[in-house]
């Protein structure tokens, strides 16, 4: 059984409504994480049994659940919308593995809500196996992440441009609040929510700020710098968001809302799959500036808590989210002198990271196996690594500083390789792979849904036998475009 223990429904009324997850005619169970529900203290077990199922899908409820949906708001590319909330995703409860650990258990495509405006609440399959296979190995990688706890099926069609199987995944997250959420109130003029809300994301994810002299302020640092590190994560593996919305932005800094996000496959810094980003504001080179811009309007919605004189308080939040910049470069040159090989940062490595990604991009190089192949160049060039280019200009240059630079600190080639072989994956979930799991999927067959999720949980670990799931796409198989499909 599951035990829910609700800190947001004991918020003022007007952060949520309650409501209840719609009906589903048939739910079946295509997936349930073990590891993770062990990690929460759950019963695997149980949560497999037909009463277990019944709770996770929304269909009966378990001990202590208060289910609600979240109020928030949110610029969507750029625009604000003061009223979007949780219009197809309701929080069933929260979990408390063990003291001080909090994660809400949230049920998405769970039917209509107060905040479904034109929606119909319902999520299509394919998104919520999309959602559950990135998510799960972003967690895999070392990426702070929402988890998947399970993915349901509804027994019940939804429509998008066609009928289409319905879907339901049971999201984990340190919590579901949002840039936006913030936003909501600050839009109201609700001073007394934007504190109640503050006291609370202190209380449950910054504790160390409780104690500041000025804890709203020292609240939006400590997400600047989560915020940073989380980015600079994305920039090294290539992964791009697609819709980094004020909405989708985790106060927690967790990767959240899994929607058109995609790994690169060839390099391209301005590269962008997503359908409905038509100018390009959340391409891959844009995300640090664009979580920056985010972070600048949740810093607009504290100024209230932070000083009465607001040209005090505004310089205040302008230094904070200035500190994005140098804390988001010592992440990124952190990460990626580690994925060189490199032990620690030296003068002219920033240049060197950014020589090979030149390279990269002239040649369209694959950015998994360019910095995975890496490894094996140590000493010799291998016509494996030079394949991944097309056009090789300076390829040979840039090696020979690379290796000039790795002989000053002397460490053996084995030892390199094997820091590298730890932070460069050998396996990413390439759209391709993606798309495939779900088309299969749709035709009843969830044999390749379960053969990606079980080699993406060792991202960095070759796999005998499994050398299909490393290769980029062949070009008839390049996935140029990825959709919300919600
Ligand atoms: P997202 O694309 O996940 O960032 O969602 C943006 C907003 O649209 C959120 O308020 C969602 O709850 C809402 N939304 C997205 N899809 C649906 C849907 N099928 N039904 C109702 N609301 C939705
Ligand atoms: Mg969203």
């Amino acid at each position: 059984m599951i035990q829910f223990d609700n800190s947001y429904a004991r918020l003022p009324d007007r952060f949520y409504a309650r409501v209840e997850p719609s009906v589903a005619p048939a739910p079946g169970l295509i997936a349930l994480n073990e590891p993770l529900a062990e990690r929460l203290g759950l019963d695997a077990g149980w949560l497999k049994s037909d009463e277990g199922l019944a709770v996770l899908a929304g269909q009966a409820r378990a001990e202590g659940s208060e289910p609600l949906a979240m109020a928030y708001a949110g610029h969507q590319f750029g625009h604000f919308v003061p009223q979007l909330g949780d219009g197809r995703a309701i929080l069933l409860g929260e979990v408390r593995p063990e003291a001080g650990r909090r994660f809400d258990i949230q049920l998405k495509g769970s039917g209509k809500t107060p905040f479904s405006r034109g929606g119909d609440g319902n999520a299509a399959l394919g998104p919520v196996l999309r959602e559950y296979i990135v998510s799960e190995a972003m967690a895999a990688l070392g990426v702070p992440t929402t988890r998947a706890l399970a993915a349901i099926s509804t027994g019940a069609n939804v429509f998008r441009e066609s009928l289409l199987p319905g879907g339901r995944v049971v999201r984990v997250a340190e919590s579901h609040v949002r840039v936006g959420t913030f936003q909501y109130f600050a839009a109201r003029g609700d001073v007394e929510a934007l504190k109640a809300l503050s006291d609370y994301v202190i209380s449950r994810h910054y504790p160390e700020v409780a104690g500041a002299e000025q804890p709203a302020l020292a609240l939006l640092q400590a997400v600047v710098s989560r915020q940073a590190t989380l980015i600079a994560q994305w920039q090294a593996l290539g992964f791009i968001h697609g819709v980094m919305n004020t909405d989708n932005m985790s106060i927690a800094g967790e990767t959240i809302d899994y929607g058109p996000c995609a790994f690169m496959d060839g390099f391209d810094p301005a590269q962008v799959y997503s359908s409905i980003d038509h100018h390009g504001r959340y391409a891959y080179q844009n995300q640090p500036a664009v979580g920056q811009w985010n972070l600048a309007m949740l810093a607009q919605c504290l100024l209230p808590l932070i000083d009465a004189d607001e040209d005090e308080a505004v310089r205040l939040v302008q230094a904070a989210v200035d500190g994005f910049v140098p804390a988001f470069q010592r992440a990124y040159v952190t990460r990626f002198t580690a994925k060189l090989g490199l032990a620690d940062v030296r003068e002219g490595d920033v240049e060197l990271v950014g020589g090979l990604l030149g390279v990269m991009a002239t040649g369209a190089a694959d950015f998994t196996l360019g910095f995975r192949l890496l490894a094996d160049q140590i000493e010799n060039v291998n016509q494996d690594f030079l394949d991944l280019f097309d056009g090789a200009d300076g390829l040979g240059d840039w090696l020979e500083r690379w290796r000039a630079r790795l002989r000053l600190e002397g460490r053996s080639a084995g030892e390199v390789r094997a820091q590298m072989l730890g932070v460069n994956p050998l396996y990413i979930p390439r759209n391709h792979l993606v798309e495939e799991a779900i088309a299969a999927a749709y035709d009843g067959d969830f044999g390749p849904f379960h053969a990606l999720n079980d080699v993406l949980a060792s991202p960095f670990v070759e796999q005998a036998g499994r050398e299909i799931y490393a290769v980029p796409p062949r070009p008839e198989q390049i996935v140029q475009q990825t959709f919300c499909g919600t």
